[in-house]
């Protein structure tokens, strides 16, 4: 398996370790597998009896062709036991006539485990098979679910080290608690002084500065990146997607909750991999940016931005678009329609393109109260519980039925536990709102249902990181940390 840039015609291949390795290719481009492995009926029917961590594993090595296929395996059974996933990793719920692929098991309870897991071990196979020698130094910025999930993945992981930084207030209680208790001998955690947008813009500057990566390379180190830019994030959530149409044995619609368009990505490639997968449907909040890409083939940037109550998806700039537009039209346009998306905030793809997207993709947004009302409504006439994303997935899944007409039985991705947006939650159903741990009691007491561990057991914990840093002041502290 070779890879290359989605920005590149001159096809330059790469090798799967330099591409794990790297994270972006050298032009600003994603990389992408040069083909996409099929699997035939009876490969897939082969893998029925299978555990998860071993459908995975079979997924997986079939991109990784440099990585041994013995080593992959052992990762996956190490990053999807029980000690990580004690629900199981990717179990399939039916609720009311719909099923839900219920991802929010692992150690931070959102979907992110499910490749953040496993990354941090793809990550050091690759870098052993590249011959690279030292440390590498993972930064993150985050707004709340990414920076836990990647330290979760990466705590005292060897040949790893990972600073995370977070808008010191812009975070929620049940977030920060999480983060500044993160055990693991590898880690940091810094709050920053500023928003979201001021934390992400100083770390790319970090990234990209050679004195800082000359300061790294001296000491034996190297940067990489545990952003959805990365393939190594990708590739371990196609096999969840092929896992669930093995557990439901028929051809089903996936509905997925989307921000940077990774995850709905990688249903698309289970797809393409032969996995029975009728459409896919997008699914935004009020941040309805690819809503409108997929009716007018017009992708504009140049709008509000929403703080709404599924935080998660409130992006503006999907990243791994991107790799589809790839897919469909090919580098050079691609390259063009990035450009255009960077000097002007907008690009218009042609029909053809349009065409092509649509017979795959179907695209529907949910208000703030539609997320209400999803939640109450399933709550109400199913005692299922699901949280704030899961619920715009639930929504437009409802729509796209009643709008086409589609009779297939549909599987909507559960992105998050509903406990990590108790306070959205609680409100949605009607319980008085109160903040953070309050209302994550609140909701356990409503439903009867279980406060999750990985939520539970930081309750009152004394946090080990308490520095915040100005934004000029990140290239310091990772060297400091480094
Ligand atoms: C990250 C995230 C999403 C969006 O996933 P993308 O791969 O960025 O499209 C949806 N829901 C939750 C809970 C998330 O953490």
């Amino acid at each position: 398996m070779k890879f290359v840039s989605t920005r590149d015609a001159a096809f330059k291949q790469y090798e799967p370790c330099e591409v794990i390795k790297a994270g972006i290719a050298p032009d600003g481009g994603l990389f992408f597998p040069t083909a996409i492995p099929k699997f035939s009926k009876y490969e897939l029917i082969g893998m029925m009896p299978f555990s998860y961590a071993d459908r995975a594993s079979r997924v997986i090595s079939a991109y990784l062709t440099d990585l041994d296929k013995a080593d992959i395996e052992r990762s996956c059974r190490e990053a999807y036991g029980e000690s990580s996933f004690p629900g199981g990793a990717a179990p399939v719920v039916n609720a009311g006539g719909t099923y839900f692929l219920e991802l929010y098991h692992g150690p931070t309870c959102a979907f992110k485990d499910m490749a953040l897991q496993l990354m941090p071990r793809l990550l050091a196979l690759s870098v052993k098979r590249s011959g690279a020698k030292g440390d590498a130094v993972i930064l993150v910025a985050t707004s709340g679910d990414t920076g836990k999930a990647a330290l979760e993945g990466f705590a005292d992981v060897p040949g790893t080290r990972i600073a995370v930084f977070y808008p010191a207030n812009g975070v929620s209680e049940i977030q920060k608690k999480q983060m500044c208790t993160q055990r693991g001998g590898n880690v940091a955690v810094f709050g920053v002084d500023g928003n979201f947008d001021d934390c992400q813009s100083a770390v790319k500057a970090v990234l990209c500065d050679t004195a800082t990566q000359e300061y790294l390379k001296e000491r034996g180190c190297f940067f990489s990146s545990a952003n959805s830019i990365n393939f190594g994030r990708l590739v371990p959530q196609v096999a969840y997607y092929v896992s669930a149409s093995l557990d439901i044995g028929e051809e089903c619609c996936v509905t997925v909750p989307t921000g940077n368009f990774g995850n709905i990505l990688a249903a698309y490639m289970a797809k393409k991999a032969g996995a029975p997968i009728g459409r896919l449907i997008c699914a935004s909040n009020r941040n309805n940016v690819l809503t409108d890409f997929f009716k007018t083939g017009v992708y504009d940037r140049r709008r509000k931005f929403y703080l709404t109550s599924s935080p998660s998806m409130d992006i503006l700039i999907s990243s791994n678009l991107e790799r589809l537009l790839w897919l469909v039209c090919g580098p050079e346009k691609t390259a063009r329609y990035m450009s255009e998306l960077k000097e002007e905030g907008a690009f218009r793809v042609d029909d053809r393109t349009m065409a092509i997207m649509r017979r795959d993709f179907a695209a529907y947004y949910a208000d703030e109260k539609q997320v209400s009302f999803a939640i109450a409504e399933s709550w109400r006439r199913n005692s299922y519980l699901i949280d704030t994303h899961t619920a715009a997935g639930l929504h437009a899944a409802n729509v796209y039925k009643k709008e086409t007409g589609d009779t297939r039985p549909m599987l909507v991705v559960s992105t998050a536990s509903p406990f990590k947006f108790a306070p959205a939650v609680c409100s949605a159903l009607g319980i008085k709102a109160k903040e953070g741990f309050a209302a994550a009691d609140a909701l356990a007491e409503f439903t009867g249902l279980e406060i999750p561990q990985p939520i539970a057991g930081i309750r009152g914990v004394p946090d080990r990181f308490t520095q915040t840093v100005a934004p000029a002041d990140i290239a310091a502290a990772v060297r400091s940390f480094v």
